[in-house]
């Protein structure tokens, strides 16, 4: 199964790695949200498992 966290960047083609991020800051309820971030150009992207959570 591939996820989010074994793609490139779509923006600068670097690895994703996976972060946390608090939820607070989207206007959700939870805690922290899994993403997976690009540490070169920060770009940010939702693992299929969050949107999954987020539409419940
Ligand atoms: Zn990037």
């Amino acid at each position: 199964m591939t996820t989010e966290y074994e793609l490139d960047c779509a923006t600068c083609g670097s690895s994703l790695t996976r972060a946390e991020i608090v939820a607070d800051s989207l206007g959700f309820d939870e805690g922290t949200i899994e993403v997976a971030e690009c540490s070169d150009c920060g770009g940010r992207y939702f693992p299929e498992t969050t949107l999954n959570r987020l539409e419940t």
